[in-house]
């Protein structure tokens, strides 16, 4: 049927098309039974392009980005590349089409599934039922700051320096993403920073208020010390509905938070950028897993965290909030059932390939769609 969901799916490298390959199912399911369709352009990344373009991606690729309403990305990277320069190697693919798309937004929810309670560290009262979303500001701060550098400051003292900077600009627009973000949830938002010791925790904190009273006082706004936030996630993380945070402190945060639920092969993320004037969000969706070369070809990785990324790309790029829920709660009733793929197979039971893990799914959805 006509469509105008134009995707660009990259499955790049490892076990990044074997978990993408679940996805495309899930896609051809959507067609047949939701009739809901989207237009797939599919196209090199990572190692896949070094090999074919002898760049880790290509202009012609960025361009389809750019003009994608989502593009849903694999994963990059493996053995075969790890001895190349750095500025050729395939992750330099991804941080190009972040750069270029300028996705300053990266937004990582941890969610507990049901059946996963026992997958965490913490006790299952304190994490059971969790659902939060951290949006960590990606293109600005200290990983970016000038200036930097190693100097040598002779007599055999050297000194390393980076430096933390934001701008009003850069602060404004990641917070109206965490408050738009939080009215469709639970409607708060917590912003984390060190304002106590940092001029631009300060800054931080000003800005953010101010985004605050200018036109989101419907949301609940708290500020909280990054190293306090730290704390509170593992002490009582259901308290947080959004946390919005810089650079630094959110690629800590984040991966706290992500921890929380268990297993790297359950963790989607999104990275969002500006809304053009046909009121487009530029925006990619991949899992947070790496390329996992060590199981990649074997039929063992878990492709949920991809279909959750797709999840998420069906409820901020598409606007189906519906078929994101129908597709979050298949992953939880397939969960239920035991079946599970061997990162996260319960002592004791056998785990399922990808491919019976997509299949699983399939059958649920049917069941779920009757
Ligand atoms: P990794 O995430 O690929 O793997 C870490 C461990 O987790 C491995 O034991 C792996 O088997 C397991 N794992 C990861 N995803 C899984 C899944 N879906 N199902 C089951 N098990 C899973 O990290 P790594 O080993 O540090 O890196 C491997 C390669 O991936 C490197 O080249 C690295 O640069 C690259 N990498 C890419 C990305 C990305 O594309 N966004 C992110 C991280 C690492």
């Amino acid at each position: 049927m006509a469509s105008n969901k134009n995707m660009l799916v990259l499955p790049g490298d490892g076990i990044g098309p074997e978990v993408m390959g679940v996805v495309m199912n899930v896609v051809d399911w959507m067609d047949k039974r939701r009739a809901v369709s989207f237009d797939i352009q599919e196209d090199l990344v990572g190692g896949a392009a070094i090999d074919a373009n002898g760049a880790p991606v290509t202009d012609a690729t960025v361009e389809k980005a750019m003009n994608a309403d989502a593009v849903l990305l694999g994963a990059v990277g493996g053995p075969k590349w790890d001895n190349l320069d750095f500025s050729k190697k395939p992750e330099r693919g991804l941080l190009r089409l972040r750069k270029d798309m300028d996705l300053y937004a990266n937004l990582r929810p941890a969610i507990c599934f049901k059946a996963l309670v026992s997958a965490s560290t913490l006790k299952p009262e304190i994490v059971e039922g969790l659902n939060i979303m951290i949006v960590r500001e990606l293109t600005g701060g200290v990983y970016f700051g000038e200036p930097r550098g190693i100097e040598d400051l002779g007599g055999g003292i050297r000194r390393g320096i980076n430096t933390q900077v934001y701008t009003t600009p850069e602060i404004q627009r990641v917070a109206r993403v965490a408050f738009e973000l939080a009215r469709k949830r639970n409607g708060k938002v917590c912003s984390a920073e060190k304002a106590n010791v940092m001029e631009s925790g300060v800054l931080w904190r000003e800005e953010v208020q101010k985004q605050h009273d200018d036109g989101f006082e419907d949301v609940e706004l708290t500020h909280m010390y990054a190293d306090n936030c730290a704390m509170q996630l593992v002490r009582n993380p259901k308290q947080f509905d959004v946390i919005v945070t810089d650079n630094l402190f959110g690629d800590m945060l984040s991966d706290e938070a992500a921890m929380l639920t268990g297993s790297l092969g359950m963790l989607p993320s999104a990275s969002l950028g500006d809304v053009d004037e046909t009121g487009r969000r530029k925006a990619m969706f991949e899992p947070v897993h790496g390329s996992a070369p060590d199981i990649a070809g074997q039929n063992m990785a878990n492709p949920l965290a991809t279909l959750l990324s797709f999840a998420m790309a069906l409820r901020y790029s598409f606007d189906l909030g519906d078929d994101a829920d129908l597709i979050e709660q298949a992953v939880e009733n397939v969960l239920a059932t035991g079946k599970r793929t061997a990162d996260i197979a319960e002592a004791g039971t056998a785990p399922i390939s990808t491919t019976a893990m997509s299949e699983a799914l399939i059958t649920e959805l049917d069941k779920m769609a009757a």
